[in-house]
Protein backbone atom coordinates (compact mmCIF):
# COMPACT_ATOMS: atom_id res chain seq x y z
CA UNK A 1 0.00 0.00 0.00
CA UNK A 2 2.53 2.57 1.04
CA UNK A 3 4.54 1.86 -2.13
CA UNK A 4 1.73 2.31 -4.72
CA UNK A 5 1.25 5.67 -2.62
CA UNK A 6 4.63 6.65 -3.34
CA UNK A 7 4.82 6.10 -6.95
CA UNK A 8 1.03 7.62 -6.92
CA UNK A 9 3.21 10.83 -5.28
CA UNK A 10 5.87 10.51 -7.44
CA UNK A 11 3.82 10.43 -10.80
CA UNK A 12 2.02 13.56 -9.12
CA UNK A 13 5.23 15.26 -9.20
CA UNK A 14 5.85 14.20 -12.67
CA UNK A 15 3.34 15.69 -13.96
CA UNK A 16 3.45 18.98 -12.07
CA UNK A 17 6.89 19.61 -13.13
CA UNK A 18 6.24 19.00 -16.86
CA UNK A 19 3.26 21.65 -16.31
CA UNK A 20 6.06 23.88 -14.55
CA UNK A 21 8.39 23.26 -17.51
CA UNK A 22 5.61 23.50 -19.71
CA UNK A 23 4.42 27.17 -18.30
CA UNK A 24 7.64 27.85 -18.44
CA UNK A 25 8.15 27.28 -22.57
CA UNK A 26 5.11 29.13 -23.03
CA UNK A 27 6.23 32.26 -20.99
CA UNK A 28 9.75 32.00 -23.08
CA UNK A 29 6.98 31.93 -26.49
CA UNK A 30 5.38 34.45 -25.22
CA UNK A 31 7.78 37.25 -23.88
CA UNK A 32 10.56 36.64 -26.66
CA UNK A 33 10.64 39.67 -28.49
CA UNK A 34 11.74 41.47 -25.85
CA UNK A 35 15.13 39.50 -25.90
CA UNK A 36 15.66 39.17 -29.62
CA UNK A 37 18.75 40.23 -30.28
CA UNK A 38 18.09 43.46 -32.53
CA UNK A 39 21.48 43.89 -34.40
CA UNK A 40 21.49 40.00 -36.00
CA UNK A 41 18.25 40.58 -37.80
CA UNK A 42 19.69 38.40 -40.88
CA UNK A 43 21.70 35.09 -41.71
CA UNK A 44 24.92 36.84 -43.03
CA UNK A 45 26.20 38.23 -39.44
CA UNK A 46 29.75 38.75 -39.18
CA UNK A 47 32.28 37.85 -36.56
CA UNK A 48 32.67 41.78 -35.49
CA UNK A 49 28.70 42.03 -35.18
CA UNK A 50 29.33 39.18 -31.99
CA UNK A 51 32.24 41.19 -30.55
CA UNK A 52 30.41 43.96 -29.06
CA UNK A 53 27.88 42.10 -27.15
CA UNK A 54 30.33 39.93 -25.71
CA UNK A 55 31.99 42.47 -24.34
CA UNK A 56 29.16 44.07 -23.15
CA UNK A 57 28.19 39.95 -21.43
CA UNK A 58 31.68 40.11 -20.21
CA UNK A 59 30.70 43.20 -18.02
CA UNK A 60 27.45 41.64 -16.40
CA UNK A 61 27.06 39.93 -13.26
CA UNK A 62 27.64 36.91 -13.28
CA UNK A 63 28.91 36.49 -16.84
CA UNK A 64 32.68 35.76 -17.89
CA UNK A 65 34.07 35.72 -21.22
CA UNK A 66 37.59 33.88 -21.81
CA UNK A 67 38.96 33.66 -25.29
CA UNK A 68 39.73 29.89 -25.78
CA UNK A 69 41.03 30.11 -29.21
CA UNK A 70 41.45 31.58 -32.61
CA UNK A 71 40.25 30.87 -36.23
CA UNK A 72 42.98 30.23 -38.83
CA UNK A 73 42.65 34.18 -40.34
CA UNK A 74 43.27 35.20 -36.41
CA UNK A 75 39.55 36.16 -35.13
CA UNK A 76 38.94 35.28 -31.69
CA UNK A 77 36.66 32.34 -30.51
CA UNK A 78 35.03 33.25 -27.46
CA UNK A 79 33.02 31.33 -24.66
CA UNK A 80 30.57 32.86 -22.03
CA UNK A 81 30.02 31.03 -19.33
CA UNK A 82 27.37 31.54 -16.23
CA UNK A 83 26.15 29.59 -13.23
CA UNK A 84 27.26 28.01 -10.83
CA UNK A 85 26.14 24.61 -10.90
CA UNK A 86 27.93 21.19 -11.23
CA UNK A 87 26.21 20.10 -14.37
CA UNK A 88 28.41 21.62 -16.90
CA UNK A 89 26.42 22.45 -20.05
CA UNK A 90 28.58 23.65 -23.27
CA UNK A 91 26.84 24.56 -26.50
CA UNK A 92 28.64 25.69 -29.66
CA UNK A 93 27.31 27.03 -32.98
CA UNK A 94 28.52 27.55 -36.98
CA UNK A 95 31.34 24.80 -37.28
CA UNK A 96 29.54 25.80 -40.69
CA UNK A 97 30.41 29.16 -41.42
CA UNK A 98 26.59 29.54 -43.57
CA UNK A 99 24.86 28.22 -41.02
CA UNK A 100 24.01 31.15 -38.14
CA UNK A 101 20.47 30.50 -37.02
CA UNK A 102 21.74 29.07 -33.60
CA UNK A 103 24.75 31.43 -33.24
CA UNK A 104 21.35 34.11 -33.46
CA UNK A 105 19.29 32.51 -30.81
CA UNK A 106 22.63 32.20 -28.42
CA UNK A 107 22.49 36.01 -28.35
CA UNK A 108 18.89 35.83 -27.16
CA UNK A 109 19.45 33.17 -24.51
CA UNK A 110 22.13 35.04 -23.22
CA UNK A 111 19.76 38.73 -23.46
CA UNK A 112 17.13 36.96 -21.58
CA UNK A 113 19.95 35.09 -18.73
CA UNK A 114 21.13 39.22 -18.22
CA UNK A 115 17.14 40.43 -18.03
CA UNK A 116 15.76 40.24 -14.54
CA UNK A 117 12.72 38.61 -15.72
CA UNK A 118 11.38 34.87 -14.64
CA UNK A 119 14.33 35.02 -11.84
CA UNK A 120 12.93 31.82 -9.85
CA UNK A 121 13.69 29.62 -12.89
CA UNK A 122 16.45 31.39 -13.68
CA UNK A 123 18.03 30.87 -10.02
CA UNK A 124 17.03 27.18 -10.78
CA UNK A 125 18.87 26.88 -13.81
CA UNK A 126 21.81 28.62 -12.33
CA UNK A 127 21.95 27.16 -9.43
CA UNK A 128 21.93 23.26 -10.76
CA UNK A 129 24.11 24.31 -14.22
CA UNK A 130 26.95 26.21 -15.63
CA UNK A 131 26.16 27.33 -19.19
CA UNK A 132 28.62 27.73 -21.93
CA UNK A 133 28.23 29.27 -25.17
CA UNK A 134 31.12 29.58 -28.13
CA UNK A 135 29.11 31.07 -30.50
CA UNK A 136 30.48 30.76 -34.12
CA UNK A 137 33.05 28.72 -34.00
CA UNK A 138 34.21 29.00 -37.40
CA UNK A 139 33.79 32.70 -38.12
CA UNK A 140 36.47 32.96 -41.17
CA UNK A 141 33.38 30.67 -42.99
CA UNK A 142 30.83 33.11 -41.92
CA UNK A 143 32.67 36.16 -43.17
CA UNK A 144 32.30 34.60 -46.82
CA UNK A 145 28.99 33.01 -45.84
CA UNK A 146 30.38 29.28 -46.51
CA UNK A 147 30.48 26.47 -45.25
CA UNK A 148 33.81 25.35 -44.62
CA UNK A 149 37.04 27.28 -42.79
CA UNK A 150 39.76 28.77 -44.12
CA UNK A 151 41.72 25.48 -44.61
CA UNK A 152 38.99 24.80 -47.11
CA UNK A 153 38.06 21.87 -44.96
CA UNK A 154 34.53 20.72 -43.56
CA UNK A 155 35.64 21.13 -39.63
CA UNK A 156 32.67 18.77 -38.71
CA UNK A 157 35.31 15.91 -40.32
CA UNK A 158 38.14 16.93 -38.33
CA UNK A 159 37.73 15.75 -35.28
CA UNK A 160 40.43 13.09 -35.22
CA UNK A 161 43.01 14.46 -36.99
CA UNK A 162 42.27 17.69 -35.54
CA UNK A 163 44.09 20.31 -37.82
CA UNK A 164 41.99 23.11 -37.91
CA UNK A 165 42.20 25.27 -34.80
CA UNK A 166 38.40 25.57 -35.00
CA UNK A 167 38.43 22.23 -34.08
CA UNK A 168 41.53 21.89 -31.98
CA UNK A 169 39.19 24.65 -29.59
CA UNK A 170 35.81 22.52 -29.97
CA UNK A 171 37.97 19.88 -28.39
CA UNK A 172 39.97 21.25 -25.71
CA UNK A 173 37.07 23.33 -24.78
CA UNK A 174 35.18 19.86 -24.23
CA UNK A 175 37.57 18.07 -22.61
CA UNK A 176 38.70 20.98 -19.96
CA UNK A 177 34.68 21.32 -19.23
CA UNK A 178 34.37 17.16 -19.35
CA UNK A 179 30.65 18.76 -19.88
CA UNK A 180 27.80 16.24 -19.00
CA UNK A 181 25.79 18.16 -21.97
CA UNK A 182 26.90 18.95 -25.59
CA UNK A 183 24.87 21.16 -27.76
CA UNK A 184 25.98 20.84 -31.45
CA UNK A 185 24.39 23.52 -33.18
CA UNK A 186 23.47 24.08 -37.32
CA UNK A 187 21.67 24.78 -40.12
CA UNK A 188 20.08 22.29 -42.64
CA UNK A 189 19.08 22.71 -46.14
CA UNK A 190 15.95 23.89 -46.62
CA UNK A 191 14.64 21.02 -48.57
CA UNK A 192 14.46 18.56 -45.66
CA UNK A 193 11.20 17.28 -44.54
CA UNK A 194 9.75 15.25 -42.72
CA UNK A 195 9.59 11.48 -44.07
CA UNK A 196 6.25 11.25 -46.57
CA UNK A 197 4.46 14.42 -45.26
CA UNK A 198 4.93 17.76 -47.22
CA UNK A 199 6.07 19.59 -43.91
CA UNK A 200 9.39 20.73 -44.24
CA UNK A 201 12.35 19.75 -41.04
CA UNK A 202 11.74 23.01 -40.01
CA UNK A 203 13.89 21.13 -37.14
CA UNK A 204 16.40 18.20 -37.45
CA UNK A 205 17.67 16.35 -34.38
CA UNK A 206 20.11 13.53 -34.00
CA UNK A 207 21.74 11.77 -30.61
CA UNK A 208 24.73 10.81 -32.86
CA UNK A 209 25.79 6.99 -32.42
CA UNK A 210 29.57 6.52 -30.13
CA UNK A 211 30.21 3.17 -32.50
CA UNK A 212 28.96 1.38 -35.75
CA UNK A 213 26.96 -0.85 -33.72
CA UNK A 214 24.71 2.02 -32.30
CA UNK A 215 24.91 1.03 -28.91
CA UNK A 216 22.57 3.11 -26.41
CA UNK A 217 24.34 3.83 -23.57
CA UNK A 218 23.73 6.15 -20.72
CA UNK A 219 25.43 9.12 -22.11
CA UNK A 220 23.71 8.70 -25.35
CA UNK A 221 20.12 7.79 -24.00
CA UNK A 222 20.19 10.78 -22.22
CA UNK A 223 21.19 13.00 -25.17
CA UNK A 224 18.16 11.12 -26.63
CA UNK A 225 15.37 11.84 -23.95
CA UNK A 226 16.22 15.57 -24.19
CA UNK A 227 16.13 16.02 -27.90
CA UNK A 228 12.41 13.71 -26.74
CA UNK A 229 11.72 16.81 -24.59
CA UNK A 230 12.53 19.27 -27.12
CA UNK A 231 10.44 17.45 -29.95
CA UNK A 232 7.54 17.62 -27.95
CA UNK A 233 8.11 21.97 -27.50
CA UNK A 234 8.23 22.35 -31.48
CA UNK A 235 5.26 19.93 -32.14
CA UNK A 236 3.08 22.52 -30.09
CA UNK A 237 4.46 25.37 -32.15
CA UNK A 238 5.78 24.11 -35.95
CA UNK A 239 3.31 20.65 -35.74
CA UNK A 240 4.82 18.21 -37.92
CA UNK A 241 7.78 19.79 -38.84
CA UNK A 242 10.13 18.21 -36.82
CA UNK A 243 12.67 15.02 -38.50
CA UNK A 244 15.28 12.84 -37.18
CA UNK A 245 19.22 12.41 -39.22
CA UNK A 246 19.97 9.19 -39.68
CA UNK A 247 22.13 7.81 -36.91
CA UNK A 248 24.55 6.12 -39.25
CA UNK A 249 28.18 6.49 -36.86
CA UNK A 250 30.51 8.64 -38.84
CA UNK A 251 34.20 7.96 -37.12
CA UNK A 252 35.37 11.83 -38.17
CA UNK A 253 31.97 14.10 -36.86
CA UNK A 254 32.46 15.79 -33.60
CA UNK A 255 28.89 15.18 -32.47
CA UNK A 256 29.86 11.19 -32.95
CA UNK A 257 33.49 12.10 -30.70
CA UNK A 258 31.90 13.85 -28.28
CA UNK A 259 29.11 11.19 -27.77
CA UNK A 260 32.33 8.81 -27.38
CA UNK A 261 34.22 11.26 -25.33
CA UNK A 262 31.08 10.66 -22.50
CA UNK A 263 29.58 14.11 -23.10
CA UNK A 264 25.63 13.86 -23.94
CA UNK A 265 26.00 15.38 -27.72
CA UNK A 266 22.64 16.84 -29.13
CA UNK A 267 22.62 17.52 -32.99
CA UNK A 268 19.76 20.63 -33.63
CA UNK A 269 19.66 21.62 -37.29
CA UNK A 270 18.04 24.69 -38.45
CA UNK A 271 15.72 23.51 -41.63
CA UNK A 272 13.22 26.03 -43.51
CA UNK A 273 9.85 27.11 -43.11
CA UNK A 274 7.36 29.06 -45.45
CA UNK A 275 7.75 32.72 -46.35
CA UNK A 276 11.16 32.55 -43.75
CA UNK A 277 14.14 33.46 -45.74
CA UNK A 278 15.85 35.02 -43.28
CA UNK A 279 14.94 31.79 -40.10
CA UNK A 280 13.86 34.21 -37.75
CA UNK A 281 10.82 32.27 -36.77
CA UNK A 282 13.01 29.25 -36.84
CA UNK A 283 15.70 31.25 -34.69
CA UNK A 284 12.77 32.09 -32.27
CA UNK A 285 12.19 28.10 -31.86
CA UNK A 286 15.76 27.59 -31.05
CA UNK A 287 15.36 30.05 -28.42
CA UNK A 288 12.93 28.47 -26.88
CA UNK A 289 13.32 24.60 -27.09
CA UNK A 290 17.35 25.25 -26.18
CA UNK A 291 16.25 27.58 -22.83
CA UNK A 292 13.46 25.02 -22.02
CA UNK A 293 15.68 22.01 -22.39
CA UNK A 294 18.56 23.83 -20.34
CA UNK A 295 15.64 24.13 -17.70
CA UNK A 296 14.62 19.96 -17.73
CA UNK A 297 18.37 19.36 -17.88
CA UNK A 298 18.48 22.05 -14.57
CA UNK A 299 14.92 20.41 -12.90
CA UNK A 300 16.20 16.68 -13.98
CA UNK A 301 12.50 16.62 -15.59
CA UNK A 302 13.99 15.77 -19.19
CA UNK A 303 14.99 11.96 -17.59
CA UNK A 304 10.88 11.18 -17.10
CA UNK A 305 10.63 11.38 -21.31
CA UNK A 306 10.90 7.73 -22.65
CA UNK A 307 13.30 6.76 -25.41
CA UNK A 308 10.53 5.82 -27.34
CA UNK A 309 9.53 9.75 -27.58
CA UNK A 310 13.08 9.93 -29.87
CA UNK A 311 12.90 6.68 -31.86
CA UNK A 312 9.18 7.91 -32.49
CA UNK A 313 10.28 11.24 -34.37
CA UNK A 314 9.90 10.71 -38.03
CA UNK A 315 13.30 10.45 -40.29
CA UNK A 316 14.29 13.28 -42.11
CA UNK A 317 13.53 13.39 -46.10
CA UNK A 318 14.80 15.25 -48.99
CA UNK A 319 11.77 15.98 -51.07
CA UNK A 320 11.15 19.37 -51.15
CA UNK A 321 10.87 22.16 -53.63
CA UNK A 322 11.19 25.93 -53.45
CA UNK A 323 8.30 25.54 -56.60
CA UNK A 324 6.87 22.25 -57.90
CA UNK A 325 4.77 22.29 -60.76
CA UNK A 326 2.47 19.45 -61.61
CA UNK A 327 1.26 17.80 -64.52
CA UNK A 328 1.97 20.82 -66.82
CA UNK A 329 1.65 19.87 -70.58
CA UNK A 330 5.15 19.85 -71.74
CA UNK A 331 5.43 20.35 -76.06
CA UNK A 332 8.88 18.62 -77.38
CA UNK A 333 9.40 18.40 -81.01
CA UNK A 334 5.43 18.07 -81.96
CA UNK A 335 4.30 15.92 -79.02
CA UNK A 336 2.78 16.81 -75.65
CA UNK A 337 3.78 15.51 -72.83
CA UNK A 338 2.43 15.68 -68.99
CA UNK A 339 5.57 16.22 -66.76
CA UNK A 340 6.10 17.93 -63.25
CA UNK A 341 8.94 20.54 -62.64
CA UNK A 342 10.81 20.69 -59.50
CA UNK A 343 12.41 24.19 -59.11
CA UNK A 344 15.02 25.17 -56.46
CA UNK A 345 16.39 28.82 -56.06
CA UNK A 346 19.72 28.85 -55.09
CA UNK A 347 21.24 31.38 -53.26
CA UNK A 348 24.61 33.50 -54.51
CA UNK A 349 26.47 35.83 -52.23
CA UNK A 350 26.41 39.28 -53.02
CA UNK A 351 27.44 43.02 -51.38
CA UNK A 352 30.49 41.56 -49.75
CA UNK A 353 28.79 38.33 -48.42
CA UNK A 354 26.12 40.76 -46.70
CA UNK A 355 23.38 39.84 -49.31
CA UNK A 356 22.58 37.58 -51.71
CA UNK A 357 20.39 37.24 -55.34
CA UNK A 358 18.78 33.73 -56.47
CA UNK A 359 19.98 32.16 -59.13
CA UNK A 360 17.71 29.15 -59.59
CA UNK A 361 17.54 25.86 -61.36
CA UNK A 362 15.05 23.36 -62.79
CA UNK A 363 16.33 20.50 -60.26
CA UNK A 364 13.98 17.60 -61.65
CA UNK A 365 11.81 16.33 -64.00
CA UNK A 366 8.76 14.21 -64.76
CA UNK A 367 6.95 12.23 -62.44
CA UNK A 368 7.39 13.97 -59.02
CA UNK A 369 4.24 13.02 -57.40
CA UNK A 370 6.51 11.76 -54.16
CA UNK A 371 7.75 15.10 -53.99
CA UNK A 372 6.19 18.34 -52.17
CA UNK A 373 7.02 22.16 -52.72
CA UNK A 374 6.62 25.33 -50.47
CA UNK A 375 4.62 26.61 -52.90
CA UNK A 376 2.83 23.85 -55.18
CA UNK A 377 1.01 24.62 -58.69
CA UNK A 378 -1.25 22.24 -60.42
CA UNK A 379 -0.84 22.93 -64.00
CA UNK A 380 -3.04 20.08 -65.34
CA UNK A 381 -4.71 22.37 -67.32
CA UNK A 382 -2.18 25.02 -68.12
CA UNK A 383 0.48 24.53 -71.36
CA UNK A 384 4.18 25.32 -71.11
CA UNK A 385 5.45 27.83 -73.87
CA UNK A 386 8.50 29.96 -73.80
CA UNK A 387 9.45 33.46 -72.89
CA UNK A 388 9.82 35.95 -75.20
CA UNK A 389 12.24 39.19 -75.77
CA UNK A 390 10.46 42.75 -75.27
CA UNK A 391 10.67 43.90 -79.36
CA UNK A 392 12.54 47.40 -77.99
CA UNK A 393 16.02 47.73 -76.90
CA UNK A 394 16.24 50.16 -74.10
CA UNK A 395 18.99 52.53 -73.18
CA UNK A 396 19.78 51.41 -69.60
CA UNK A 397 18.67 49.55 -66.97
CA UNK A 398 17.04 52.14 -64.83
CA UNK A 399 14.27 52.43 -67.99
CA UNK A 400 13.24 49.32 -67.40
CA UNK A 401 11.44 50.30 -64.34
CA UNK A 402 9.25 52.50 -66.16
CA UNK A 403 7.75 49.49 -67.72
CA UNK A 404 4.71 47.85 -66.48
CA UNK A 405 5.86 44.12 -65.93
CA UNK A 406 2.18 42.54 -65.35
CA UNK A 407 1.35 43.89 -68.96
CA UNK A 408 4.71 42.88 -70.25
CA UNK A 409 3.58 39.10 -68.92
CA UNK A 410 0.40 39.11 -70.35
CA UNK A 411 2.34 39.43 -73.60
CA UNK A 412 4.69 36.31 -73.03
CA UNK A 413 7.37 38.65 -72.19
CA UNK A 414 9.93 37.53 -70.06
CA UNK A 415 13.45 39.82 -71.20
CA UNK A 416 14.20 43.40 -71.72
CA UNK A 417 17.08 43.74 -74.18
CA UNK A 418 19.41 47.04 -72.66
CA UNK A 419 22.15 48.72 -74.67
CA UNK A 420 24.37 49.55 -72.10
CA UNK A 421 23.95 46.59 -69.18
CA UNK A 422 26.54 48.05 -66.42
CA UNK A 423 29.53 45.46 -65.99
CA UNK A 424 28.99 44.71 -62.22
CA UNK A 425 25.16 44.07 -62.37
CA UNK A 426 24.66 40.74 -61.20
CA UNK A 427 20.88 40.60 -60.90
CA UNK A 428 18.61 41.85 -62.54
CA UNK A 429 16.13 43.54 -59.69
CA UNK A 430 12.96 43.70 -61.73
CA UNK A 431 10.88 40.39 -62.62
CA UNK A 432 12.25 40.32 -66.01
CA UNK A 433 15.57 39.45 -66.95
CA UNK A 434 17.96 41.56 -68.44
CA UNK A 435 19.85 40.89 -71.52
CA UNK A 436 22.33 41.94 -73.98
CA UNK A 437 22.00 42.40 -77.67
CA UNK A 438 23.83 38.78 -78.42
CA UNK A 439 21.32 36.85 -76.45
CA UNK A 440 18.45 34.39 -77.70
CA UNK A 441 15.89 33.44 -75.65
CA UNK A 442 15.22 29.52 -74.93
CA UNK A 443 13.00 27.98 -76.86
CA UNK A 444 13.30 24.27 -75.71
CA UNK A 445 14.15 21.55 -74.48
CA UNK A 446 14.52 22.25 -71.05
CA UNK A 447 16.89 20.18 -68.70
CA UNK A 448 18.27 20.07 -65.38
CA UNK A 449 20.16 22.96 -64.21
CA UNK A 450 18.52 25.06 -66.36
CA UNK A 451 16.76 28.41 -65.40
CA UNK A 452 13.24 28.03 -65.02
CA UNK A 453 11.82 30.76 -67.05
CA UNK A 454 8.50 30.53 -69.01
CA UNK A 455 4.67 31.05 -69.33
CA UNK A 456 2.01 28.90 -68.67
CA UNK A 457 -0.65 29.29 -71.09
CA UNK A 458 -4.10 28.50 -70.65
CA UNK A 459 -6.51 28.27 -74.20
CA UNK A 460 -3.76 30.54 -75.94
CA UNK A 461 -3.48 33.21 -73.03
CA UNK A 462 -0.76 33.20 -70.60
CA UNK A 463 -2.03 32.54 -67.22
CA UNK A 464 1.28 32.88 -64.79
CA UNK A 465 4.83 33.51 -65.39
CA UNK A 466 7.59 31.74 -64.20
CA UNK A 467 10.58 34.05 -64.22
CA UNK A 468 13.59 32.63 -62.48
CA UNK A 469 11.54 30.35 -60.89
CA UNK A 470 9.32 32.35 -59.40
CA UNK A 471 5.90 32.25 -60.01
CA UNK A 472 3.41 34.95 -61.13
CA UNK A 473 -0.26 34.86 -61.56
CA UNK A 474 -0.74 37.32 -64.26
CA UNK A 475 -4.98 37.83 -63.94
CA UNK A 476 -4.82 38.80 -60.27
CA UNK A 477 -1.28 40.38 -60.49
CA UNK A 478 -0.21 38.11 -57.61
CA UNK A 479 2.91 37.11 -57.39
CA UNK A 480 6.73 38.31 -56.01
CA UNK A 481 9.95 37.43 -56.80
CA UNK A 482 13.20 38.35 -55.21
CA UNK A 483 15.35 39.30 -58.51
CA UNK A 484 15.84 37.77 -62.08
CA UNK A 485 18.48 36.83 -63.99
CA UNK A 486 21.63 39.39 -66.38
CA UNK A 487 22.83 37.40 -69.32
CA UNK A 488 25.13 38.86 -71.78
ZN1 LIG B 1 26.38 22.12 -40.31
Amino acid sequence: MKKITATLLAAFFCISMFGQTEQFTSRLYETYDSYREPSLGKRRIKHEDLQPLIDAMGQKDGFEVHTVGRSIEGRALRLVSLGTGNTDVFLWSQMHGNEPTATQAIFDILNFMASSDLRGEKSEILNSVRLHFLPMLNPDGAAAFKRRNTLSIDINRDALRLQSPEGQTLKRVRDSLEAEFGFNLHDQSTYYNAERTPRPATISYLAPAYNYEKDINSVRANAMKVIGYMNRIIQRYAPGQVGKYNDDFEPRAFGDNIQKWGTSAILIESGGYPDDVEKQEIRKLNYVSILSAIYAIATGTFQDIPLEAYSEIPENDRKLFDLKIEKVTYPLLGKDYTIDLGIERPEVNAKDFEDFWNSSRISDMGDLSTYYGYESLDASDLRLRWGEVYPETLEDAGAVAQLDFWELFSKGIAYIRVRNLPADLTFSPYPVHLVSGAFKAPSGPMDIGDNPTFFLEKDGNPEYAVVNGFLYHIPTREGKGHNSMVYR
